[in-house]
């Protein structure tokens, strides 16, 4: 049966509370509280996993074990967007701030020059990574972004890759390949990349690029993000589609007294 609890902190990472939604955890986290804690995590030098939760990766969780077994092992989940925030409103133990993909890697590039840190993107089509760098040191010029690599890539080609993130003594790997594909590559490859900081981070290289362009302030703020994603692109119909289902599923939960 779904439900919501209060859960106690996973035991690997610094003391904070979670709320479980529909099964799948995520951290009652704010922005400086995630800077905080990725900060902790390149001090550490150890390899973790930040997933950056829409309420597409709750639904793909309940349908995907191996993906939810990926998402339970991770060391932090935001949330991330409109209806993560109202689900958990709605059940009664809400998530205090929307921690998004985008605005997460955007803050920890921001700061990356000054605490010297190493930012590799990897991920969408042949090109972006690379547009995704140029805007992202227009915006903030003293941006440390130490490599590029595109999303697309044969089996074969993992371990080169793998070697090359690793080589460029990462310290903040963005990987853009979409849900579950990202955290399923961020779980299989976490031990041998060594980067202390991995986030899966969907189409957030296509924004920094300019590709495709975010919804408005006031669309992103009533949760209605999905809708101008897909006047933009219709082929993420699929994505889209899993909205109403996530509604539904959250609607019949139990709720918290
Ligand atoms: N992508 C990729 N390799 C693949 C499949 C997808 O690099 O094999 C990229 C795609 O080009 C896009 C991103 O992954 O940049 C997925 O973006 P989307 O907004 O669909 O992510 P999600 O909604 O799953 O977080």
């Amino acid at each position: 049966m779904c439900q919501m609890t209060l859960d106690p902190a996973p035991p690997q990472t610094t003391a904070r509370q979670s709320v479980t939604l529909l099964g799948m955890r995520v951290d009652r986290v704010t922005m400086e509280g995630a800077l905080a804690l990725a900060e902790e995590f390149i001090h550490s030098r150890m390899p973790h996993h930040i997933v950056t939760a829409d309420a597409s990766m709750v639904v793909t969780a309940t349908q995907d074990a191996e993906f939810a077994q990926i998402v339970a092992a991770s060391d932090l989940v935001t949330p991330d967007g409109a209806g993560i925030l109202w689900a958990t409103r709605r059940m009664g133990t809400p998530v205090p701030a929307k921690v998004s993909g985008v605005d997460l890697s955007a803050r920890l590039i921001a700061l990356s020059g000054e605490k010297g840190w190493r930012v590799f993107f990897f991920g969408a089509a042949p090109g972006v990574a690379e547009a995704a760098a140029v805007q992202m040191r227009e915006r903030y010029p003293a941006a440390n972004i130490v490599g590029v690599r595109d999303g697309f890539f044969k089996p074969e080609d993992e371990a080169g890759i793998v070697e090359t993130i690793r080589e460029a003594k990462t310290d903040i790997l963005l990987v853009a390949l979409g849900i579950p594909k990202q955290e399923k590559f961020i779980f299989r490859h976490k031990a041998a990349l060594g980067v202390p900081v991995c986030i899966g981070v969907g189409g957030t290289l296509d924004v920094f690029s300019g590709t495709v362009k975010r919804a408005p302030v006031w669309m992103q703020n009533v949760g209605l993000e999905w809708l101008y994603r897909l006047a933009a692109n219709p082929k993420k119909i699929h994505k889209v589609a899993l909205l109403p289902k996530f509604a539904g599923m959250v609607l019949r939960a139990p709720r918290k007294a």
